[in-house]
């Protein structure tokens, strides 16, 4: 790993100013857990780390986690480990504290924090192997195309392949979410714009620029009799990246569901929000039937490469089995 300078700036304007004036050869540093790998493995040798956990206690924005007018809000700097110990989260909000508490490790969670979460980059092996020049490194081509695409997209993918990494992105992404952004122009945005497609840019997963630090996400009021889950399928069941992903939410009210949001997970480039499914689901009761209906919308587009196939009944049972217990209704034996 090559020498860097750590600068530890005391307020979010330093911070962003910094990023800004060497934006070219810095990073900023939130838990480290992606950062430093990648400067580990050789993507990456910025000159510059910013530090974001030294702000001061006027940026206690970036460490807020509780209420925000009738809603929610988390600051960046919150961990995974305090999301998922969050008491604060009732049913509405429990498909973020279940994601928080199914990512990584204990350890990780720990360290690791919201806004670094969002961000961090894609963990596809050819991105990730210091010598192979993939699409997203200037290269011509996806190397998951021709080669083992095991854990790449079956939907939304082209001219990359890569999984969003980001499980906190599902979560939030069903549960409506915006994003606060600091820099030249403050901004939010709803979190869905925050991500950035192969085709939009093939290079980049995100919309942040130079010198833009997320501050925090909100979530907003919860409709009434709002409640929402979030699971995971791995291949083992810890210490393991998703195979595939589903967070659902919804309320159900007078027997029947209505604003219904379905997101699948380390299916496709970004979090994958299934218009299809909640079109099936919406304004209608809860039963397996229209479950099974909703799990085979929401794959039907899907364009597996090669060795991918499998995450097709994968996500729709995966999907099945979130919308069972979001909507109370038992699985079937
Ligand atoms: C074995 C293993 C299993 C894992 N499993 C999962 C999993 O199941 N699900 C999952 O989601 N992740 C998983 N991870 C990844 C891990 O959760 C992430 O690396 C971690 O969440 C990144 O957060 P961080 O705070 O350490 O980010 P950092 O490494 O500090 O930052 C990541 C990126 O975001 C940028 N950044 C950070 N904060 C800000 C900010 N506020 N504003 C602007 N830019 C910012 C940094 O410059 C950097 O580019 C796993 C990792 C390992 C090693």
């Amino acid at each position: 790993m090559q020498p860097f300078v750590l600068s530890r700036p005391k307020t979010l304007a330093e911070a962003a100013e910094l990023a800004r004036a060497s934006s070219q050869d810095s990073a900023l540093r939130a838990g480290g857990i992606d950062l430093i790998d990648r400067m580990k493995e050789g993507l990456e040798a910025p000159a510059r780390l910013i530090e974001l956990r030294w702000l001061g206690d006027a940026e206690a924005t970036m460490r807020a986690l509780g209420p925000e007018g009738e809603g929610v809000q988390i600051g960046a700097l919150v961990t995974l480990a305090q999301l998922a110990a969050h008491e604060g989260f009732g049913e509405a909000h429990a498909a973020l504290r279940q994601a928080a508490g199914s990512a990584a490790t204990p350890t990780i969670r720990n360290a690791a924090t919201l806004g670094g979460n969002l961000l961090q980059r894609p963990r596809c092996w050819y991105f990730r192997h210091a010598d192979l020049v993939c699409l997203k490194k200037g290269g011509t081509a996806c190397l998951a195309v021709g080669g083992e695409n095991k854990f790449h997209a079956i939907l939304g993918g082209g001219p990359s392949f890569i999984v969003h990494p980001s499980t906190l992105a599902c979560a939030l992404t069903a549960l409506d979410a915006q994003v606060e952004i600091r820099g030249p122009e403050p901004r939010t945005l709803p979190i869905a714009e925050l991500f950035v497609t192969p085709k939009q840019d093939a290079k980049r997963e995100h919309a942040l620029q130079p010198g833009e630090v997320l501050v925090r996400a909100i979530l907003p009021k919860p409709a009434a009799e709002q409640r929402s889950g979030y699971a995971a399928v791995k291949e083992k069941q810890s210490h393991d990246w998703p195979l595939a992903e589903a967070a659902v939410k919804l309320s159900l009210q007078s027997g029947v569901m209505t604003d219904v949001r379905v997101v699948l997970g380390h299916v496709a480039p970004i979090p994958w929000r299934s218009r299809e499914a909640e079109a099936v689901l919406e304004g209608k009761p809860p039963s397996e039937a229209l479950f099974a209906e909703a799990a085979k919308a929401a794959l039907a587009g899907a364009k597996p490469l090669r060795d991918n196939a499998y995450k097709i009944p994968l996500a729709q049972g995966l999907l099945r089995e979130v919308l069972h217990r979001v909507a109370g209704v038992p699985l079937p034996e």
